[in-house]
Order: C-alpha cells, then structure tokens, then sequence
C-alpha cells in the first residue's frame, strides 16, 4: 500500500472503514475522519466462491485488521463498499457485473451490514475513487470533479459539492461508453456497442491496436513479443525506449481520451478532470507520463470552450489504487455525518 499510515493515537475519530471489490483483489482500509489510512490489506475476490463468502471473508479481514492495528472496533461506525456496475445503488444490489461472473443479483450492502454489523454505503467502484481523489487526493483543493480510471476498461466517476453523481439508475458517469467514433469503422466496446470510449482508450484497447499494426506487418520492437501476452506495460515500455509504433499508438489513444474528456467537460463543466487507474504512463513523474497528459490536454483544449480551455485542470490521480478503500470510507464518512445532523 502506498499510502502512510497516521498511528491510532493521532488518528481523528469516528474512523470509517472503506472496501474495494476489484476482478482479482478486495482492498480494505481503515481511515479516520481527516480520510488518513490507519491499516488496510487485501484479500483474493475468489468470484467463484460466491458473494456471501466473500462478505464473510471481507467481516473477518476487517476484524484482523482491527486486531493487527489495535484500533477499538467501536471506533470504526460504519462501512463504505465499492463494487464494479452494473449495479442498483439505492437498493444495495450488484446485479451483473462482467468481471465477476459469480456474482449476480445479490443483496450485497446489508449481507455485509449483517456480517460487520455496522451501517454500508455502497458505490459504484470508480465513483468511489473519484470520491477519494476529491477528498484527499488530487481533487482535495477543487469543488467539483470529474475522475477517469483507465485500465482494463475506462471507468468514471463525477463528485460535485461532495455528492457523488450516480445517475437514476445508477449509470452516471459511465465515462467509458461515451460516444466518441460514429463512423461505419467505429471498433466495438466491450459492452458490444460500437465507437464508445473504453473501446479507444482501455489498457485492453491498446494492447488490441497494437496487435492489429503487428499483424498488419509494421515493424517494431514490440514484434518480439508473444502476441498474447503482450501487456499495455509492454507497449508503454516499448514507447519509454522509443519504439515509434509504441509512441504513435499511445499518443493516438490521447487525442481520443482528449475527446472524450472535452465530452464529459461539456456536461459537467468541473473544476479538475483527474486521470487514474493503474494506466498512467508513469504518471506525472515520468516523461512518458507528462507527454502523455500533454497530449489529453491539448486535445481537451482544442474542442472545449475558451473559459473551460483556460480554467480547467487535467491531474493525474494521487492515491493510486488506495483511492477506491478511500473515497468508500469516505462516503460511509458523509452518511454518518448526515445522519447524526
Ligand atoms: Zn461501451
């Protein structure tokens, strides 16, 4: 985990625990009312063992965690849980997402509410980020928000004014299937629609690109490389040592992803747009990370309105892959202070 850790002495209460489902990894932290980690650890999904295992796995991890940091269970009052859509927020249900085929239609926020017996809220997985990145992370000095997560697909999430925007039927934000190719060539999302976002712009869409200009006989480094274990880590590595197709590819997956934040700017008109996930880059301390933001935010600009082009910043993402455990606990956090209020 990257995140320091604050002691439980100089911890603010009430601490809030945050979850974070992901395809392979459950992460699960603990954070105080400041959004500082004070112990966190992760657990396997196991998608085939079902979801009621998995909430009984997710209680007794926050037990051990609680035992391991010393922290009085009675500190921590409530519970935040992030699951990848497709989802029913306001009734607690996950209902099919397609990285976890084993879990369908099932009440998950109050069998966990049972099994930790403290109150859930529960979030989309990338509204969740957003949340914490808006919180503590690279948002904490703006009021508004807009958080694209790119890796094996692109994910979004929207804070504004510290509410999380879900949509009615909790879709808001789907940042990945926004339109962005209309053509008759348009490539064809993972949803089976065509010339959405996620198709152009996912870890899964570049090393897919990539594939078809090798098989097509453009010469490159990344020719070496058994086409099916070909990773986006390998395309960026391949850009970092300055193979031209690498570098090509990735600066063509910019300008869409640019389309797709001016897009999204148009409607929300936020103070940041932040890119996270594990896709990054290298992010802001790498070239290949600043090449890469410079090249969203020149397209950004490009379509977008002046005042928008002038004001709005592009950031990378702050709290890598703690954001999700984070902004959960973050919004537990909000549902316990509108409750008591
Ligand atoms: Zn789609």
């Amino acid at each position: 985990m990257s995140t320091p850790l604050v002691s439980v002495a100089d911890a603010r209460r009430p601490l809030h625990a945050g979850v974070d489902v992901g395809g392979t990894t459950i992460k699960i932290g603990i954070v105080d009312d400041l959004g500082r980690t004070l112990g966190a650890t992760k657990i396997p999904t196991a998608d085939e063992t079902g979801v009621p295992d998995a909430v009984r796995r997710i209680a007794a991890a926050l037990r051990s965690l609680a035992d391991e940091r010393r922290i009085d269970s009675g500190d921590v009052v409530s519970v935040g849980l992030g699951t990848p859509g497709t989802m029913d927020i306001p009734a607690g249900l996950i209902l099919e997402p397609p990285n976890l085929p084993g879990w369908r239609h099932f009440p998950i926020r109050d069998a966990l509410a049972e099994a930790c017996e403290r109150p859930v809220t529960y979030a989309n997985d990338a509204g969740a980020a957003a949340y914490g990145e808006f919180w503590v992370g690279a948002g904490r000095e703006h009021r508004s928000i807009c958080l694209f997560t790119l890796g094996t697909g692109v994910g979004g999430g929207v804070i504004v004014d510290d509410v999380s925007i879900d949509g009615a039927h909790s879709h808001g934000a789907e940042f990945g299937h926004v339109v962005i190719d209309t053509t008759a060539e348009a490539r064809r999302c993972s949803c089976g629609k065509p010339g959405h976002l996620e198709a152009y712009a996912s870890a899964t869409a570049l090393v897919s690109i990539v594939r078809e200009r090798l098989a097509a006989g453009e010469p490159s480094s990344l020719a070496g490389i058994a086409a099916d274990s070909l990773t986006a880590l390998d395309v960026a590595k391949g850009a970092e040592a300055g193979d031209a197709l690498a570098l090509r590819l990735i600066d063509d997956l910019a300008v869409r992803l640019g389309l797709g934040v001016a897009t999204v700017t148009h409607v929300i008109d936020p103070e940041a747009v932040i890119l996270g996930g594990a896709m990054n880059f290298g992010g802001a301390a790498h070239p290949l990370g600043q090449r890469f933001l410079a090249r969203v935010t020149a397209e950004f600009r490009r379509l977008t309105f002046p005042v928008q082009a002038a004001r709005t910043a592009l950031l990378f993402a702050a709290l890598g892959g703690d954001a999700g455990y984070i902004g959960a606990a973050g919004l537990a956090r909000l549902n316990h202070r509108n409750q008591a209020s």
